[in-house]
């Protein structure tokens, strides 16, 4: 497990103030401008040799993907923070602003460097109304000190920050919709290439970011790629914040080494599975998109990109959602259909058709309505739907679906036999004489 001597969130729980002098006392903007003074190309190998790659759930080398940015434009560039928080099961971003906003404003300065940016927006969840009054207070905190602005933190770098508060639309978390949105357009994707570091806000070179992996960056700078990449496995470096909710005795946002064992993430951080480990019937591991992981298969899961790609999952946001036995794992996972067919932005028709359709067949599957030749329509539709959209929703409506059916079929097939019983025993009945 992770020592607190490595954590970089030392304000996870939110036990110590926020504002900028005890932020400081935590040693957040300790010499930023060194930091800054050793220039874009020193930062992005920093980053590169770190291993990080992306928290917001694609997982993507952050370090090279900065360095798709133009090194010379006639155009500003752009840093957008993506915290539109919206995933079901996540909740990291949000305490990360609430409680640890200087980490994030000094990751935007540095983070901006890395790609030649003198704008930084931030786009934060609608709801997060709270959260962005934090961070405002900290952004004006920051400008009242000379941290960001002319001459940022002393560096000789300009940086004018703007938060900018989202509508409330999930989509509005996926890149280009993000873009669309703070456009003030409809938050709809855009079609793939061009990809934002060629084509981003108001047509000019942009990075999009995930709160967790800008807030990581000054840290990393700090104690160095080889501090950071100590954690983990090949390809899964570093430290990552968890979120753990559901059936367990102790929800939390933690965190903790990438690759650790899922089963010691539940039991250790988690306080347990309600009812004991034996109770458990199921753990969805990435956030709500990714297909769940029944218990057999938790015992060896190791929470990173590759060990639950290997189990046919994903790591996503490594949000992990918990469900014991007292779970109807069915309804579970048409609540989610319906999450999905509720958040699709239309475009596409195979999303826009296919989300409600898995909804209202998976809500009667769930009460025994139905044959057992659906499910493998069900299944059918969900490839048809997986990898023939614009964006990602479409494989987040999916694969939820896919996941159910690949473990617990015979639970669909048990309920629906059940209810065809109960149903020919009472036409039976109905057709005795009185
Ligand atoms: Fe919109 Fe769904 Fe297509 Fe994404 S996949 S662009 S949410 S219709």
């Amino acid at each position: 497990m992770l020592e607190d001597k490595d954590k970089i969130f030392t304000n996870l729980d939110g036990r110590a103030a926020v504002d900028l002098a005890s932020s400081k006392d935590r040693g957040i903007w300790h010499q930023t401008s060194r930091l800054v003074k050793r220039g874009r190309d020193s930062i992005v190998e920093e980053i590169k040799e770190s291993g990080l790659r992306g928290r917001g759930g694609a997982g993507f080398p952050t370090g090279l993907k900065w360095s798709f940015m133009p090194r010379s434009s006639s155009l500003p560039c752009y840093l957008v923070v993506n915290a539109d928080e919206s995933e079901p099961g996540t909740c990291k971003d949000r305490d990360m602003i609430r409680f640890e906003p200087h980490r994030l404003l000094e990751g935007c300065l540095l983070s901006a460097v890395g790609i030649g940016a003198h704008c930084v927006y931030i786009y934060i969840r609608g709801e997060f109304v709270r959260e962005s009054e934090v961070l405002q207070e900290a952004i004006d905190e920051a400008y009242g000190d000379g941290l960001l602005g002319k001459n940022a933190a002393g560096s000789g770098y300009d940086l004018e920050l703007y938060l900018h508060r989202g509508a409330g639309a999930y989509i509005c978390g996926e890149e280009t919709a993000l873009l669309e949105s703070l456009e003030g357009k409809k938050g709809q994707p855009r079609l793939k290439p061009p990809f934002p570091a060629g084509l981003g806000l108001y047509g000019c070179p942009t990075t999009v970011n995930n709160v967790e992996t800008i807030a990581v960056v000054p840290t990393i700078l700090r104690r160095g790629a080889s501090w950071f990449s100590s954690f983990g496995r090949e390809g899964n470096r570093g430290t990552k914040v968890f979120s753990i909710s559901g059936h367990v005795n102790k929800s939390c946002n933690v965190e903790e080494t990438m690759s650790v064992p899922l089963k010691d993430l539940i039991e250790h951080s988690a306080g347990g599975v309600r009812g004991g480990w034996d109770n458990l019937l199921a753990v969805i591991p990435g956030g709500s998109s990714v297909p769940l992981l029944p218990r057999s298969l938790c015992e060896t899961a190791l929470m990173d990109y590759d060990s639950l790609q290997e189990l046919d999952s994903g790591f996503g946001t490594g949000a992990v959602i918990v469900m014991d036995r007292s779970t109807d794992i069915i309804k579970a996972i048409a609540r989610l259909s319906h999450f999905y067919k509720h958040e699709s932005c239309g475009q596409c028709t195979p999303c826009r058709e296919g989300t409600g359709w898995m909804w209202r067949v998976l809500e009667r599957l769930a009460e025994g309505r139905g044959q057992t030749s659906e499910i493998d329509l069900l299944l059918q539709v969900s490839k048809q739907v997986e990898g023939h959209t614009i964006c990602a929703l479409g494989d987040a409506a999916a694969w939820p679906v896919q996941g159910l059916i690949r473990h617990f079929r015979s639970e669909i097939v048990s309920r629906i036999e059940t209810r065809q019983e109960k149903e020919s025993s009472s036409a039976v009945l109905a057709e005795e004489p009185a």
